[in-house]
């Protein structure tokens, strides 16, 4: 189970409001398409998920629990370009992302869990098309091998939410649509709540099981910058009538 409650959460900097009172729920095993104008506050959305922003008003919950307001193992994250560790080879960063999330439960790994880890590691290199680049170090991958250990780093903390942030904005269409057929199954097998930021239409609704659009609604022209984004369209996509022609 890993059910997000967004309960009437707004997002203020000073007196400029970014996000107006979200209130809705995103269910366990979603996979949550958000589109909106830039700047409507998206990525602040996301932030104020992953734990790295509060909400000025509101609760977020996990499983009917308040998030912890820092970022944690629970929540695994890829924004449009990651940071991965430069220092570190493909192995060396998936493996240390396995075991941030394991140290949760078990503290420091040694012996047996050290040998599960890297195996682990293995297998989402492979997973995620990496196999044969495990040895080198981030800065001889193209973006899109990057954006691939990205994923397959958020994956190895082996999150109950995975939240996206334009994660494929800055590839190629080509390798866009290789980043989306690898995206979708490791989702399912997964069974993981994504919630994606994306402004690209087609990839909201071709991996998406719902789309949420964000947008700004002036309601008093007397009060610029008083007013922030709110939910203007919520769409089922798992419901009947809605097919991809
Ligand atoms: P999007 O991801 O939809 O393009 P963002 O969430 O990045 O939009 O930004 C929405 C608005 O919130 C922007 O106007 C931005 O300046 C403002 N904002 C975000 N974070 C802060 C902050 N920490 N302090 C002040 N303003 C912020
Ligand atoms: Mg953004």
């Amino acid at each position: 189970m890993s059910t997000i409650t967004v309960e009437n959460v707004w997002a203020e900097f000073g007196d400029q409001i970014v996000i107006e009172n979200l209130d809705f729920e995103v269910k366990s095993g979603a996979f949550l398409s958000v589109v909106g104008p830039s700047g409507c506050g998206k990525s602040t959305f996301l932030r104020m998920v992953l734990g790295q922003d509060r909400p000025s008003r509101g609760r977020l919950l996990l499983d009917g629990k308040p998030l912890p307001d820092e970022p944690d193992a629970d929540r695994g994250v890829v924004f449009q370009r990651y940071s991965v560790f430069p220092h570190l080879t493909v192995l060396g960063n998936v493996v240390l992302a396995y075991e941030l999330g394991q140290s949760r439960f078990l503290g420091k790994l040694f012996g047996a869990a050290k040998r599960r880890a890297k195996e682990r590691a293995e297998e989402l290199i492979v997973a995620v098309g990496l196999g044969a680049h495990r040895d080198k170090h981030p800065s001889a991958l193209s973006g899109g091998m990057q954006q691939r250990l990205a994923i397959a780093q958020a994956l190895a903390k082996d999150p109950k939410v995975l939240l996206l942030d334009e994660p494929f904005g800055a590839l190629d269409p080509g390798t866009r649509a290789q980043m989306h057929a690898l995206i979708k199954p490791l989702w399912e097998q997964a069974g993981m709540t994504v919630i994606m930021v994306t402004h690209d239409l087609k990839e909201a609704f071709n991996l998406g099981t719902r789309v949420v659009a964000f947008d700004k609604v002036r309601h008093d022209p007397q009060a610029p910058g008083r007013y922030g984004a709110r939910v203007t369209y919520d769409l089922d996509l798992t419901r009947e009538g809605a097919v991809p022609v």
